[in-house]
């Protein structure tokens, strides 16, 4: 792993795994954030819906 990929481990590390209550991750519903590792050294920010969100499987 190179050091710019430490570098980017260590900061979003704090936040891997936890959910953020975030009021404009959604402007339809009081959504939270969670920082997953999709692949080594890939993070990507999810946004969870309420179940009552008419974004959440609203499309499908
Ligand atoms: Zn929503």
């Amino acid at each position: 792993m190179s050091a710019a990929q430490d570098r980017m481990r260590n900061a979003f590390g704090q936040l891997l795994g936890r959910t953020t209550q975030h009021s404009d991750a959604c402007p339809d519903c009081d959504a939270d954030l969670r920082m997953v590792e999709q692949y080594e050294g890939v993070f990507v920010m999810t946004v969870l819906h309420d179940a009552t969100c008419p974004a959440y499987g609203g499309a499908s």
